[in-house]
Order: structure tokens, then C-alpha cells, then sequence
């Protein structure tokens, strides 16, 4: 049966495996659109999971991208935060967001994103020309002496993402539709003798689960369970937090989150005393030999790290940015630093689609660092992909890709976004980071 054949109408049970932004989103359509049986399959014992992407005191709810596919469906998801029980609760502070930039890619990205909000709203938007007109909007912020524009966006806003996912799962307890099991899916069980279908998936514990369409909404960890070389691979990012007085809270509350695309560091305003520095870069490869569950041998994937430490480069990466952004607080010790991954891809964009040779299994991953934003409609998206319904653009963008990335020589290519918006060193591999210099309690002394 072809993907789109097998897309037409929704099998019976359907399994999702994965609790963060995909797989949730994905049981929330469901719930409403499916009549059959939905199980939801989660390693970590609570969702949120504390380790997973999708959780942290804070993400950036922008429509500011340089695509316009991506403009208009994070400004429908941007108006659910808004004017829906979806931005109570700390979900949705409508701060504004201010981009800057000095490299030349930075600058094409923020010049086609500039022009895809502003077609959204005029009225939101602002161009600042000037260093003086970025520090007019954001008081306090030390513009580098690199920054040589940028532009406002009042539209856009932040939310708390851990609160964000607590309510996507308590929305799902309250429909009552979704069976919710803890479990850690070790492998897919494929009958061959039916032409690679997937029947269900084999937990760490021996248990197995049968379904009739399997969804892998594993994040990072996706390639742990079907080869994704060449297509998306787990890339971590540096977070690095500090206190605040209350004072400096009152002060900071209300600021338009910062990003600087020359950097990819970014600021997001306070909240319980705690400011966060992160980084969104090209990030650090986490290389791992593993023996592939449905590809020949040993393989070598990216897979996520869940306790490693930030190495030096990161930290003194967001010293630096401190003491760029908000020099004030430049001298400030960092109490707690962190990685979080991102499930990469070449262009960073997400892959919704059915596998194109094991049948019965659908992909919903992919989310390059900018997926949070669309909990409350990607779900829908997913789930019209599933019945090859998806809009002929997302379809083109989230398909996937027939080749993998590959080198002149026709090898597989280790995958590094490249969507624009990507800056800083390319090519770091988190171990050798760690190995250059102690990543650990060395905060204080940046
Ligand atoms: C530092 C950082 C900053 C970000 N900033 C923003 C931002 O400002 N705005 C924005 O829109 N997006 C942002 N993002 C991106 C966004 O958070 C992600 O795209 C999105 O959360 C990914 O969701 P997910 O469901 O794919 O992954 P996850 O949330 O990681 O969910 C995957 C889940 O699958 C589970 N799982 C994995 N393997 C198995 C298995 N074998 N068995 C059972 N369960 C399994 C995991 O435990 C995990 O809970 C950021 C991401 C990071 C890391």
C-alpha cells in the first residue's frame, strides 16, 4: 500500500510514542477527530518530562520567520496562545521580540522575516535602523558595537513551555480519549513477511504493544529508533540562567525578548527571579555507536545527553553575551546551566510524514529548535498529514526528503541546520568541548 493510500483513512489503534509538543499536539487532534483507540507511550515517568525538549521555564512564541509557510501557521497557533485558555496562566506574555543581526545571513533572515510579519500586522512592527533606536526599545540592553540594525515585533511574545505542556496533558485527562502508559520503546516490531509494516513496538522490559499505525514522536531521540542519517540528527544547545534581586526582576519583567542572529544568543524577560541566556547556534553533535534496530550493524547517531555538563566554549559563550546584552549584570555567576536538544534537520524543517518503506508508521519529529510555538495547532496539521490532507505547502516543506544529505563523495553528510538563522562554529562534537577544560562549577569564575 503507498503512503498515500494508507493515508486516506485512520486505522483503528494508533500509538504514539513520545510525550513533548509532537506526540501531544498529535493525541490532541486525535482525541478529536479519531473514534478508534489512542495510546500515548512515554519513557520519562511524568509529562512534562524534565529532559525533554519541550520543557523549560521559557520559549520564544514568534511568527518571525523568513519562510512565509511558517509565518502564517505560528501566527494561527500565536492566536490560540493569545485569546484562548492556551496563553493563560504564564503561558503567553505578549512582550515583543526584538531581532538583530550583523552577519549576511542574519541579515537575509531577519530582512524576510521582517517583511512576513509586517504583512501579518504593519501596525506591530517597527524597523530600528540604528543602535539608538534598539536601545530606545529595550532600555538597558549594551547593543554590540557588531549590531547595525534589526527590527521590533510587538506581536510576538514568550510562554512558559513546562506550564505549557502540563496543559496540553491536562486538556487530554479531560477529554478522556488517550490511554497514557510510561514505558521505554526499545525497538519497532516489523513483519517482513507483510513487506516491512509495523505491528507494534517491543518496550525495554520485554513487554510488547501492538497497534496499527505507530507514530514516533521521539524527539531527539528518534534515530535511536530508524536511521535518520542524513536527515536529522540531535544537536545540544546551551542554557545558562542567573538571579535576580527583585529589583532587577520589577526592572526586566516587561523587556522584548532579544535575539541576536549574529551570535544566535538570545535573552527571554525573568520570571521568579531567574534570567536565562541560550544560544541558538549550530549546537554540539553528541556522536554514539549504537546497534541499529532497523539498519545493518553498528551505526554512529547523534543521540541526546541528558546529564552533561555545559563545556566552557558555551559558558563563556553566554558570559559573553551577558556582559554584551545586559552589562549590568555582566558579572553575575551563572546557578545552573544546561543542554537541551534540538532533533535537527538540513533545513530545519520538521518531518510529518509516513515512512516511506516501513509501512504503518508515521514520523512526527524534526521540531530544529522552533517547534514549542505550534502546540496548540500542529496536532492538527499532523494529523491531516496522517489522512493526506495536509496544505500542499507544509506537505512539500515536512515531507520525507527522498535522498539523505550527502557529501561529494556520496557518503552520508552529518546534518547541521542550515535555515538562515544558524550561527557560531559548525562542527563541535560535545565530548571534545568537555575535554578542552572542566565544564563543571566553573560558572562563578566566567
Ligand atoms: C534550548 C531550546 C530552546 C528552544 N527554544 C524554542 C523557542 O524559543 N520557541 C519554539 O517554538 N521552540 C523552541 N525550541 C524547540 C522546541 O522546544 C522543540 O522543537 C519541541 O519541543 C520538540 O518537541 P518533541 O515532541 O519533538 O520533543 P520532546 O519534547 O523531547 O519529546 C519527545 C519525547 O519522546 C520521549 N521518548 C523518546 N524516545 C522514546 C522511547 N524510545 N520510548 C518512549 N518515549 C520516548 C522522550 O522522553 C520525550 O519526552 C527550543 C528547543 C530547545 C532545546
Amino acid at each position: 500500500m503507498s503512503p498515500s493510500t494508507e493515508a486516506s483513512k485512520l486505522p483503528h489503534s494508533i500509538l504514539i510514542v513520545g510525550g513533548g509538543v509532537f506526540g501531544l499536539s498529535t493525541a490532541l487532534a486525535l482525541s478529536r477527530r479519531h473514534t478508534g483507540t489512542i495510546t500515548l507511550i512515554e519513557a520519562a515517568p511524568t509529562i512534562p518530562n524534565p529532559h525533554g525538549s519541550s520543557v523549560d521555564s521559557s520559549r520564544i512564541l514568534r511568527a518571525d520567520y523568513a519562510n512565509p509557510a511558517y509565518s502564517r501557521l505560528a501566527n494561527s497557533a500565536l492566536t490560540q496562545w493569545r485569546s484562548t485558555p492556551w496563553g493563560h496562566d504564564g503561558r503567553h506574555h505578549q512582550n515583543g521580540l526584538v531581532l538583530v543581526s550583523s552577519t549576511a545571513t542574519g541579515h537575509e533572515y531577519m530582512r524576510r522575516s521582517y517583511e512576513n510579519v509586517k504583512r501579518l500586522n504593519p501596525d506591530a512592527v517597527q524597523e530600528l535602523p540604528s543602535a539608538a533606536d534598539i536601545r530606545r526599545v529595550v532600555p538597558g540592553y549594551g547593543v554590540g558595537s557588531h549590531v547595525n540594525g534589526g527590527y521590533v515585533n510587538w506581536d510576538s511574545a514568550w510562554g512558559n513551555a513546562e506550564a505549557g505542556v502540563r496543559y496540553a496533558k491536562k486538556k487530554l485527562d479531560e477529554m478522556g480519549r488517550v490511554r497514557f502508559l510510561v514505558g521505554q520503546v526499545e525497538r519497532l516490531l516489523i513483519d517482513e513477511a507483510e513487506g516491512s509494516k509495523v505491528t507494534g513496538v517491543r518496550l525495554s522490559d520485554g513487554q510488547t504493544l501492538s497497534a496499527d499505525l505507530v507514530v514516533l514522536a521521539t524527539g531527539a531521540w528518534t534515530g535511536k529508533l530508524i536511521d535518520l542519517r542524513g536527515r536529522a540528527e540531535a544537536t545540544g544547545h546551551s542554557l545558562a540562567y542567573i538571579r535576580l534581586t527583585d529589583e532587577e526582576q520589577r526592572k526586566l519583567n516587561d523587556i522584548p525578548t532579544l535575539l541576536d542572529f549574529s551570535t544566535g544568543m538570545f535573552i527571554i524577560p525573568p520570571r521568579n527571579n531567574e534570567l536565562k541566556i541560550g544560544r541558538h547556534a549550530y549546537g554540539y553533535r553528541n556522536p554514539t555507536i549504537i546497534n541499529h534496530p532497523t539498519a545493518p550493524g553498528k551505526i554512529e547517531v547523534s543521540l541526546p545527553s541528558n546529564d552533561a555538563p555545559l563545556p566552557l566554549e558555551g559558558q563563556k559563550a553566554a558570559r559573553a553575551a551577558l556582559r554584551g546584552m545586559l552589562p549590568a549584570l555582566g558579572e553575575r555567576p551563572f546557578t545552573k546551566t544546561r543542554i537541551c536538544w534540538y532533533t535537527d534537520t538540513p533545513e530545519g524543517d520538521f518531518i510529518i510524514s509516513f515512512h516511506p518503506e516501513i509501512k504503518s508508521l508515521f514520523i512526527a519529529t524534526g521540531g530544529s529548535g522552533h517547534g514549542y510555538k505550534f502546540l496548540p495547532v500542529l496536532g492538527e496539521k499532523i494529523v491531516d498529514a496522517m489522512q493526506g490532507q495536509l496544505d500542499a505547502d507544509l506537505a512539500a516543506l515536512w515531507k520525507w526528503a527522498e535522498k539523505p544529505l550527502t557529501r561529494a563523495d556520496g557518503s552520508v553528510a552529518t546534518v547541521w541546520t542550515e535555515d538562515g538563522s544558524r550561527s557560531g562554529v559548525k562542527g563541535m562534537v560535545l565530548a571534545e568541548e568537555l575535554a578542552k577544560g572542566d565544564g563543571i562549577n566553573v560558572s562563578s569564575r566566567l
